[in-house]
């Protein structure tokens, strides 16, 4: 499963809000880079699995929110690759009705059908998860294992992620991309030329960012961040935010997700009608998947009477 077709296709984005700005964009849709290893967690997990199985691993552990992207694509990872899989998922209140749970959470119904265990912790402790003793008492629990962080963000994940960017890619100035945990936007920084710069856009609040991408980016300070476009914090939606995304798709054929590339692409082209970007300017938005993560979202829009995605 790893390893085939890597390069995924550049799209250009015809968008009516900003055809009169002399600005070309385009998207790398690396979304359709497997059915469901989605974008960049394929990326993020490939190096992963390839240590886990040199280590003569059988079990992969890792960490996530109930509607997390990243638990998804490990339970289908591990399956296909023959690892039993645990999930430590945070909210130890799911536990106690896992069959409805099951039943209402496409993420967490995808990852068990795909034969992944669950682990579910309270938030506190869930905040302990990178912690030794925390990490000890997991291995008392279940044995030996390979741990995956949260969003999978790594070594191993990063130089997965400077596989994004290929030659074809050397015409663009700016390249652009949604963070979670800065995995994703570190692998690209650290394969751009020199002619050309990242703006990262961060899915939450929070100033940690910065300091984590500066672990993984070694050698270039042509990025930034762009901290205007997380409307409220992780997973927070607005109407605004909805009906961009459905008149995104309508338009140009391209679904977004509404945890991260909508609100990426929102900035993107709120940016372009302010004029942010000089005439001519190329631009390459990364399209890292995600659209696992619509069905649970537009399940929680319907419980408060909102639009939903289409
Ligand atoms: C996980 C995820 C991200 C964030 O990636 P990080 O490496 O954690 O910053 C961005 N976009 C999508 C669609 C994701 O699923």
């Amino acid at each position: 499963m790893f390893g085939l077709s890597e390069e995924t296709k550049n799209q250009q984005v015809f968008f009516s809000e900003i055809e009169n700005k002399e600005i070309s964009l385009f998207m790398k849709r690396e979304d359709e880079i497997h059915p469901f290893i989605s974008g960049n967690k394929y990326r993020k997990l490939k190096y992963n699995i390839e240590e886990a199985l040199k280590q003569k691993q059988t079990t992969l552990l890792t960490f996530g929110g109930a509607y997390s992207n990243h638990i998804a694509a490990t339970a289908y990872a591990g399956f296909e690759n023959n690892f039993k899989t645990i999930g430590v998922i945070r909210g130890d209140e799911l536990a106690n009705n896992l069959d409805e749970v099951l039943q209402t959470n496409p993420t967490l119904k995808f990852a068990h059908e795909h034969n992944m265990d669950f682990h579910f912790v309270t938030r506190s402790a869930y905040r302990e998860k990178t912690t030794s003793k925390f990490i000890a008492s997991l291995k008392e629990k279940f044995g030996d294992f390979y741990l995956v962080p949260e969003g999978g963000t790594n070594t191993f994940a990063i130089k997965g992620c400077e596989e994004i960017l290929t030659e074809n890619d050397e015409k663009f100035d700016v390249i652009c991309g949604a963070i979670g945990t800065g995995g994703t936007i570190s692998g690209i920084i650290n394969s751009i030329k020199k002619h050309q710069t990242v703006i990262g856009f961060p899915a939450l609040k929070g100033d940690f960012l910065q300091h984590e991408i500066k672990k993984y980016v070694l050698k270039n300070n042509n990025w930034s961040l762009n901290t205007n476009y997380h409307f409220g914090g992780y997973a927070k939606i607005s109407e605004e935010l909805i009906t961009f995304i459905n008149k995104f798709k309508s338009e140009t054929n391209i679904p977004l997700d509404p945890v991260y590339t909508g609100k990426m692409m929102f900035g993107i082209v709120d940016l372009i009608k302010k004029n942010t970007f000089k005439k001519g300017t190329k631009i390459l938005a990364i399209h890292t998947g995600g659209l696992q993560g619509i069905e649970g979202m537009n399940t929680f829009l319907k419980k408060k009477k909102l639009p939903l995605i289409d």
